[in-house]
């Protein structure tokens, strides 16, 4: 494969030593190992399968390893460049190595991270949260599974209530409460739609927890307000994805939150967001202004920090203080670290005073809308979800198929083959979506219309490779 960019820095700097560069020529460079082959190699012996989350382990030839990034684009080991659209799955919403966050993060740290005491840098992150998204009350996590495991604690403190509702093909974090028919759980295994059958994401999830979730179909009004009715006494809360940012950024129906909002309102259930990708990121205060609708409880993280580690659970105040200690728990050593914070007060700082949105929903527009045209001059069935800055590309196996609706419909539509035909043949020609479709395709600020222009181009290309084939 041809290197599009040799980086400046980086792969070639962290390179093994015993590994030579290859010397030119197709022949010479299929026997001498990639970069990206020892690397693995070196990396499947210390760590399973060769990565930190199962999500990145794409198969023992397409797995890959990263060297660099900046702005909007990621290099690998072997130097070759992608415009990257992937963005950590969403949190780089400025670009990688954003500058003016680097500098906020490098002089905060020169005076100490971790003291596990209240900073100066998270008091103003914490007033930017409120002031952005409208939440009175902030509490800072680590994570995005953070974020939704103790905002489900403080729902369930608040209503005495242990059962929750979620829905099927939205993904919540690696925590054994949520990972229930997540995006990941085979359409098969959960049964009918009408009475859903919990089904663990994994091998080690206690079965003590299943009867704690009720799953629904997603956008379905009647099986809510069905299962409401019959059991909101034991429901402590409903928990969704306004936008369902882990089953190709399937929008929600209109009237679907309102109807949450309402169910929840009516019977004393706690109402939350996970905002987790679509938080500081689809608006300034993310779904709640996009929708218009305002939950009890919302989990943040990713986009909040640029990539920085960092999420935050907010709400109410009402909800929020149902945290208290001694009596309802939140903590951890690393809540509110000054890295993570001064990165995130930077980041909000670009969003209050920069065209971020603006930018971020034109680019990401003209690229749905030229990708669906690539779609209809090549008369393949294709669904295009979302919203410009978080939008889902599925192609589909039948032209007949309904259009997709939830996770289960969805699954149905999906050319699961075709899908992953288009997302290596895009990898080949340095664009970077994630390999799976239900993986949304991420804008950043940094993206240019030239990132579009050759995004339009190789989307071509790359349809008509898999196309002949
Ligand atoms: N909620 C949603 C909607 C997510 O998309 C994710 C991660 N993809 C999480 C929670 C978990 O976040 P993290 O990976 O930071 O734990």
């Amino acid at each position: 494969m041809e290197n599009l960019e040799t980086p400046a820095v980086g792969s070639m700097a962290s390179a093994p030593a015993e590994v030579k560069a290859p010397a030119g020529g197709a022949q010479h460079a299929r026997a001498v190992p990639t970069q990206r082959a020892q690397w693995f190699a070196r990396a499947s012996r210390v760590m399973p399968w060769g990565v930190s989350s199962n999500f990145r382990y794409w198969g023992e030839k397409d797995t890959m390893v990263i060297a660099r990034g900046k702005g909007a684009y990621v290099w690998d080991v072997d130097g070759k460049r992608y415009i990257d659209y992937r963005l950590g799955f969403g949190p780089v919403i400025l670009g990688h190595a954003y500058d003016a966050v680097n500098a906020a993060v490098v002089e905060a740290m020169q005076d100490g991270n971790v003291f596990a005491m209240t900073n100066v840098y998270e008091v103003r992150a914490a007033e930017a949260i409120c002031r952005m998204t409208g939440v009175d009350q902030v509490r800072f996590t680590n994570s995005g599974a953070e974020s939704t495991m103790h905002a489900l604690r403080i729902a369930r403190a608040h209503t005495g209530r242990e059962r929750f509702i979620k829905f099927e093909g939205c993904y919540h974090g690696a925590h054994d409460h949520v990972m229930w028919n997540t995006s990941t759980t085979p359409v098969s295994a959960m049964g009918s739609r009408r009475s859903p059958i919990p089904v663990p994401t994994s091998s080690g999830i206690p079965s003590a927890l299943r009867d704690r979730v009720i799953p629904l179909p997603f956008n379905d009004f009647e099986m809510l307000e069905r299962t409401v009715r019959d059991h909101w006494h034991e429901v402590a809360a409903i928990l969704v994805e306004p936008i369902m940012g882990n089953s190709a950024s399937m929008m929600p129906a209109p009237g679907w939150l309102e109807f949450i909002r309402r169910l929840c309102d009516a019977h004393g259930i706690v109402m939350i967001m996970d905002e987790v990708k679509t938080g500081f990121r689809i608006a300034p205060g993310g779904a709640q202004q996009f929708f218009n609708v305002r939950a009890d409880l919302v989990a943040y993280a990713k986009a909040m920090g640029n990539g920085f580690p960092i999420g935050a659970i907010g709400g109410r105040r009402e909800f929020m203080m149902t945290i208290e200690p001694g009596a309802v728990g939140h903590g951890g050593t690393y809540c509110g670290n000054v890295v993570s914070v001064a990165a995130c007060e930077a980041t909000l700082r670009v969003m209050e005073t920069e065209p971020v949105f603006e930018v971020i929903n034109q680019r990401g527009a003209r690229l749905m809308s030229g990708i669906r045209q690539l779609l209809e001059r090549y008369n393949l069935p294709h669904v295009i979800m979302g919203v410009p800055s978080m939008f889902g590309v599925c192609i589909g196996n039948s032209e007949n198929a309904p259009t997709p609706y939830d996770y289960r419909s969805l699954s149905r539509f999906a050319d699961e083959d075709l899908n992953w035909r288009f997302a290596r043949a895009l990898h080949q020609r340095g664009i970077l979506p994630d390999i799976d479709y239900q993986e949304p395709w991420f804008l950043c600020y940094a993206h240019s219309e030239a990132d579009m222009d050759e995004t339009l181009a190789r989307c071509e290309d790359a349809l008509r490779e898999i196309l002949r084939a």
